[in-house]
């Protein structure tokens, strides 16, 4: 009996890499004992949350041991949630937003599958520059969605001529990710300012009947910058604009899963408020029903603060020093938590090999659409990463 569906079936043959990795790595910690293994594998926030969200969760747990407490809030969230957050993402974004302009939702990734659930028919397109998250492919794939990863030039910065030659009468949505996983890029001003004119172009040309085309910026690495970098809000860059992101990071609560979704005003207003209509529908249909309700008032008293950004900017300047000293080439990250260097010899799966040999876990670049690259997260603690050292440099001679 076949249980379940050929997609299904097709998947299972074919985890992701960032599985295999996990997996890997639970062997040999259970091998070698947990302090043998350099696990880069996984972007799994480990520095502590803000201490304000000690007093925070108090006050929670006080106030829902009351009738209702933990109960169902509205779809779109609870009302006074969503007025903080249009509070905070006004100021992020640097327009007036309000709070019928955003939807909390079941951290980023939810917020990404109700937007498709909204906009995707089957066949349609969603260009995404490449390297990318590589969930992308399976939250719009869900509703007959096809990704189109355009290559990002050497450097990770937008090919902008290349995406527009990928725009086609079919195509729904752009994906931008800044600062990107998996390659710290922060896209600069003037690349998401022709991205937006872009697709202002396109919809220009696009019928009153046909569906536009919208610019979707996955948000939720916007903390993470470094030496004064500038992450340039998207949302008041174009009226198809849409900002999607989360705490899972920047608050290190990616178990408790609140994310959200912000639509330029003009957007919400269109078409008579359909999409925003559409999205709270969608996020109750799905099965997610509301985001999490203690997880929205903990994000709401906190979001204006950040988990310690200093130890990541410290393990950054780490690891870049333990891959030049191992003669490993790479593009100095500027935000998120990740490197992205690439594979002495060319060969990424080979040079990943490698590396488990040396107890030392990364992803190859091929699960991230750009071969000849490893992916390294560096959500693991300055000892993990001063340790590697040498397992790098064995690494790297392994693969001359
Ligand atoms: N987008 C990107 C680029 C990510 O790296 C992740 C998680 O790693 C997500 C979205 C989903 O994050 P969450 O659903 O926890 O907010």
């Amino acid at each position: 009996m076949q249980t379940v569906t050929n997609e299904f079936r097709e998947a299972a043959g074919k985890a992701s890499f960032i599985r295999k990795m996990f997996e890997k790595g639970l062997e040999l910690k259970a091998k070698f004992g947990a302090d043998a293994v350099c696990d880069f594998s996984l972007g799994n926030p480990d520095v502590p949350p803000p201490e304000a969200a000690r007093a925070v969760l108090h006050r929670i747990a006080d106030d829902a041991i009351k009738p209702l407490g933990l109960g169902y809030c509205p779809n779109a969230g609870i009302p006074a949630v969503r007025e903080a957050m249009a509070k905070h993402l006004s100021a992020q974004q640097g327009m007036p937003l309000s709070s019928g302009d955003v939807v909390m939702t079941v951290g980023a990734a939810s917020a990404l599958v109700c937007f498709f659930r909204a906009t995707i028919e089957k066949g349609d397109e969603v260009v995404v520059p490449s390297p990318y998250f590589v969930e992308y492919g399976n939250y719009c794939g869900h509703f007959g969605g096809k990704l189109v990863p355009v290559p990002t030039h050497d450097d990770f910065t937008l090919d902008i001529p290349a995406i527009a030659s990928a725009v086609t009468p079919k195509t729904r949505a752009i994906i931008i990710n800044s600062p990107n996983n998996p390659t710290g890029t922060i896209y600069s001003r003037a690349e998401l300012e022709s991205l937006a004119a872009l697709v202002e172009k396109t919809n220009a040309s696009r019928g009153e009947g046909e569906r536009p085309l919208f610019i979707l910026s996955d948000e939720p690495y916007r903390a993470f910058a470094y030496d004064g970098a500038e992450v340039p809000p998207v949302l008041p860059l174009a009226k198809w604009a849409v900002v999607l992101g989360s705490f899972s990071k920047t608050l290190s609560m990616a178990g408790e899963r609140i994310g959200y979704i912000a639509l330029n005003p003009a957007l919400s207003a269109m078409d008579g408020g359909a999409l925003m209509s559409a999205l709270i529908l969608v996020n109750r249909t799905l099965g997610y029903v509301n985001a999490p309700v203690i997880g929205q008032r903990l994000a709401a008293a906190i979001c204006n603060e950040t988990v310690d950004l200093e130890i990541y900017r410290r393990r950054r300047d780490l690891m870049a020093k333990v891959l030049s000293d191992a003669g490993i080439e790479f593009t100095m990250p500027r935000g998120a938590f990740y490197f992205f260097p690439k594979a002495p010899g060319g060969d990424d799966a080979k040079f990943v090999d490698a590396l488990l040999a040396e107890r030392i876990l990364a992803v190859p670049g091929s699960g991230f659409g750009r071969k000849g690259h490893i992916r390294l997260s560096c959500s693991v603690d300055e000892k993990i990463i001063a340790r590697s050292a040498e397992g790098f440099k064995r690494a790297v001679e392994a693969c001359k």
